[in-house]
C-alpha cells in the first residue's frame, strides 16, 4: 500500500485507508483509479500525483 501526493494542493491519498470524504474504499490502489481521475480539492491531473516514499 502507498500513499500518494497532489501537487496542486498537498491532498494526500492513503490506500490503505481510502478516503470516506470522497467516496473511495479502503485498500484502493490509486493505479487504479480512471486515468481522468483528478484531484477531488483542487482538480489537479492523475498524473500530477507522486508516491510518497516512506
Ligand atoms: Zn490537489
Amino acid at each position: 500500500m502507498s500513499k500518494w501526493y497532489c501537487l496542486g494542493c498537498g491532498f494526500m491519498y492513503n490506500e490503505a485507508v481510502g478516503d470516506e470524504k470522497y467516496g473511495i474504499p479502503p485498500n484502493k490502489k490509486f493505479k487504479d483509479f480512471d486515468p481522468a481521475w483528478v484531484c477531488p480539492r483542487c482538480g489537479t491531473p492523475k498524473e500530477k500525483f507522486t508516491e510518497v516514499v516512506s
